[in-house]
């Protein structure tokens, strides 16, 4: 196998990786309507959101403000993206 093969199989691979990730994460997950730290009712939740890791934002819990500032010491940029 040559260098060029071997970038190609790599790209491929990586593309794959993508998809299967994208299946996994590319819906929100669902939000039960309360804080997930102090379990308070938050109908607008904030996220933390890594832009260059979806399983992180996927995995995120879905938090007040007063928790996010507590959690992350920031005030939180945008809302959470929720599952309808
Ligand atoms: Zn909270």
């Amino acid at each position: 196998m040559n260098a060029m093969e071997r970038m190609q199989r790599r790209i491929f691979r990586d593309q794959k990786k993508q998809e299967r990730l994208l299946k996994k994460y590319g819906k929100p997950r669902h939000y039960a309507g309360r804080c997930e730290e102090c379990g308070c009712k938050e109908p607008n939740p904030v996220q933390y959101i890594d832009e260059s890791n979806i399983s992180i934002t996927y995995n995120s819990p879905y938090l007040c403000r007063d928790c996010y500032i507590k959690k992350y010491g920031a005030y939180p940029h945008r809302k959470a993206r929720l599952a309808r």
